[in-house]
């Protein structure tokens, strides 16, 4: 992320509000078939932030389950109009994504990495300018973003 400062986001129709004080720890895109069906493309474009660094104004609506790894994520939605603002996995409670799209400013965002290539679709191909990663990257093989 370019910005040093704090960074405001939220749904669509403004009921829940996002609040960032901390820098982002990674930023990329991830090509599973999970971000397919809950980014509704071909991929999420995500942030992960400290949890401790993200403050949510309003109510969600939530939905827990088991991700490809067998660890359980529970994934945050606006109940008014639906649109995905978060998600913690229940291995790394301290950290929080959050979709690029769902900031204020999403030209923010600064991809460093993608994976899960082996899942891409063919009309939304990883970004070949970027490190790419047929699943999850090994550990340390991407830089804070
Ligand atoms: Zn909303
Ligand atoms: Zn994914």
């Amino acid at each position: 992320m370019e910005s040093e400062h704090a960074l405001d986001g939220g749904c669509f129709c403004k009921a829940v509000r996002l609040h960032i004080t901390g820098p982002a720890m990674f930023a990329g895109h991830c090509h599973c078939t999970d971000c397919q069906k809950f980014s509704g493309g071909g991929h999420a474009s995500a942030i992960i932030f400290a949890t401790n660094d993200v403050h949510v104004s309003g109510e969600t609506a939530s939905f827990r389950y088991a991700a490809d790894s067998g660890n359980h994520l529970t994934r945050h939605f606006c109940p008014v109009c639906g649109v995905h603002l978060y998600h913690i996995n229940d291995a790394h409670p301290q950290m929080t994504t959050i979709p690029a799209g769902a900031l204020d400013e999403p030209a923010l965002f600064r991809p460093a990495f993608s994976i899960y290539g082996a899942s891409a679709q063919a009309w939304d191909a990883p970004d070949d300018t970027l490190p790419s990663f047929a699943h999850m990257p090994p550990r340390g093989a991407i830089d804070d973003a």
